[in-house]
């Protein structure tokens, strides 16, 4: 997409002309695979619960709602501490309307000097840094997709940022960085002061621990989390950070008042008592990628090795715009992150991962003939 011409009456900050909006396309199709959301859709049980807590808090929706989400901070910690065997109290939680709320907060509290990633990754985190006024530095990473550690670690140490971001499993590639990795870039962040932020919306797909078990021994050391993905939660918007709690004790400054509605707050705890039926399905994801690997390798295309519930692929002839144009002609959508010849395919349902191959397989065979 390129940029928009602006008019002239339109006092738009200047800094913000040349940037263009975060555009997945949102386009009907028979498998929507482009933006590794869970398929499987929450039970009618867990409809009905929802249905009912938060016909009890709309009989209150006069008033604001819990500005600190006291409960919800209770259970996210609660949560975490049950998956990694940790000891994270209310204080180390923070929670915002998505993890992109939290990223933009970040960004907000600790913006005064730049911010490094190393892509490719998540492209909201420039695009945030951008639209807050932040300094943002794009590092590197092999040709494999792989974290150069060595070349990571002089980069924050000649840049200084205050924030560095680490996607992992990272997105768009699926690739880990392990906690060893993250120890010591977390080592160079501290002599810099600078925090470490882990975006782990991938997480639980992952069969690496979570960084929050180094929080206790790396206090500048921030792990997002979110409901969106493994947690199959995306359209209630819902994501939070583990913490120091001097850095949760940034996010008040920052925060809007009441930035989390009761609505969301309550679906969020009910949505936490359901944490079995929602990740139950994680484990039937990762046996289809899987299996969607081995179907694009019979197909002689190559899979970037993935952690996570989406596949980034490449050795297909045509330019990635084309042949997400003849996919999507037959009824399935990808994404095409803008990587010289590699798409994105999420892991969906088995009848939509089948849908996938055979439309490739329809593609490629009639090329070769
Ligand atoms: C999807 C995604 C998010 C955004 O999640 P929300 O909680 O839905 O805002 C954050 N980080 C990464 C790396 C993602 O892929």
């Amino acid at each position: 997409m390129s940029a928009k011409n602006w008019p002239n009456w339109l006092p738009l900050r200047q800094d913000l002309a040349p940037l263009s909006p975060y555009g997945a396309p949102q386009v009907p199709a028979e498998a929507t695979l482009n933006t590794n959301e869970n398929p499987y859709a929450p039970s009618p049980a867990l409809a009905k619960a929802i249905a009912d807590r938060t016909h009890q808090v709309a009989l209150n929706l006069n008033r604001y709602p819990d500005r600190d989400a006291i409960l919800l901070r209770k259970g996210l910690a609660s949560f975490i501490n049950n998956l990694s065997k940790t000891t994270f109290e209310v204080d180390q939680v923070w929670a915002a309307n998505g993890s992109n709320e939290i990223i933009q907060s970040l960004f907000m509290a600790f913006g005064d000097r730049p911010a490094l990633g190393f892509t490719p990754s998540y492209s909201m985190h420039p695009l945030i840094a951008k639209v807050i006024g932040v300094n943002w530095n794009d590092g590197g990473r092999r040709t494999d997709f792989s974290l150069d550690l060595s070349k990571a670690k002089s980069e924050i140490s000649t840049i200084k940022p205050a924030l560095t971001f680490i996607t992992t499993p990272n997105n768009p590639t699926g690739t880990t960085v392990t906690l060893d990795e993250i120890s010591e870039l977390a080592d160079v962040a501290a002599k810099v002061n600078g925090l470490l932020v882990v975006d782990e919306a991938y997480a639980e797909f992952s069969n690496l621990p979570s960084a929050v078990t180094l929080i206790a021994k790396y206090p500048n050391l921030v792990v997002i989390r979110t409901m969106s993905k493994a947690f199959a939660f995306a359209g209630a918007r819902l994501g939070y950070l583990i913490a120091d709690p001097e850095v949760v004790a940034a996010m008040f400054l920052v925060r809007l008042p009441y930035h989390l509605s009761s609505l969301t707050q309550a679906a969020a705890e009910v949505a936490l008592e359901f944490q079995s039926e929602l990740l139950g399905t994680v484990s039937s994801l990762i046996d289809s990628r899987k299996i969607v690997v081995s179907e694009l390798e019979k197909l002689g295309l190559q899979v970037i090795p993935s952690q996570a519930n989406f596949i980034l692929f490449t050795g297909f002839s045509q330019e990635p715009a084309q042949l997400w144009r003849q996919l999507l002609d037959r009824g399935v959508l990808i994404r095409d992150v803008g990587l010289l010849a590699h798409l994105r395919m999420t892991i969906g349902n088995e009848a939509e991962n089948q849908k996938f191959i055979a439309a490739l397989q329809d593609i490629l065979n009639g090329e070769s003939q």
